[in-house]
């Protein structure tokens, strides 16, 4: 991790370390400094890893996403980049359930249901699974968030309104850059107006990104699976949209 980098601003009281990042307090009440790890960690955590500058390469892009959402106005808690491997970002009350949203049938769920992996979805499908390690954040159905969980319906559907919005935006600037986006997971939360805005990463780390030409996974499945060259894939997804950027 490139702590202590010169030029680097020292943010010395940490709030939270989780798996991939750490949230540190700021001077100013409203904001937090998340942090990048160089860490990589699969299957709650069973497996861990890490390779150098994972921490820069996942934050740029973060910010780069981040960025490039906000102008289709999906808004978003990220304020600006800070330091070689974080971000200044809005403190919210982060919804305790994941919302992934699937193009392509991939992973667990492919295995689950014995449908071959790289089946594509006649449309994209959302699903919401509730952020708990201990149990392995499993599966809830919109039902179960509403009645156990008392999540209102209005928010159900404006995280899902978002999440395929998110979808939409994302699949178009992949497709530029030739990946597919087969699918991704997404964390909500609540600013201090009550206002849902999306939170936490959109990295390789949350998203399955596959080469359009030669099908290669160009994300976390490469560490899952132990197929290689994850921080080669993790760059050139970085490279690929840079230079994408670059010529707008
Ligand atoms: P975890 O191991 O829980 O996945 P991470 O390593 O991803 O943790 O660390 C980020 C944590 O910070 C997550 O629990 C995420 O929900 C939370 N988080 C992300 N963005 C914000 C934010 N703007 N305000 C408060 N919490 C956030
Ligand atoms: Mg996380």
């Amino acid at each position: 991790m490139n702590l202590n980098h010169k030029g680097d601003k020292e943010y010395k009281e940490m709030l939270y370390e989780g798996k991939a990042k750490r949230i540190f307090k700021t001077p100013v009440a409203q904001e937090f400094f998340l942090e990048f790890k160089d860490s990589l960690t699969a299957f709650n955590a069973l497996k861990k890893g890490s390779f150098e500058n994972k921490g820069i390469v996942n934050r740029d892009i973060a910010a780069l996403l981040f960025e490039y959402l906000e102008k289709f106005a999906i808004p978003s808690h990220y304020l600006r980049k800070e330091n070689q491997n974080g971000m200044l970002v809005k403190k919210v009350t982060i919804i305790p359930f994941e919302v992934v949203v699937r193009n392509v049938l991939a992973g667990s769920t492919a295995k689950k249901l014995g449908i071959e992996e790289g089946t594509p979805l006649s449309e994209p499908l959302v699903e919401f699974y509730f952020k708990k390690d201990e149990l392995g954040d499993p599966f809830v159905s919109e039902e179960q968030m509403r009645i156990i969980h008392q999540i209102p319906v209005r928010d159900i559907d404006i995280m899902k309104e978002l999440a395929l919005k998110i979808n939409k935006k994302l699949t178009e600037l992949f497709a530029e850059i030739k990946i597919k986006l087969v699918d991704f997971k997404v964390e909500f939360g609540k600013d201090s107006d009550s206002v849902i805005l999306l939170a936490d990463e959109i990295t390789p780390d949350c998203c399955r990104l596959w080469d359009m030409e030669t099908n290669e996974k160009l994300d976390k499945d490469r560490f899952r699976r132990d197929l290689g060259s994850v921080k080669e894939s993790y760059e050139s997804v970085l490279a690929r949209l840079t230079q994408n950027r670059r010529g707008k």
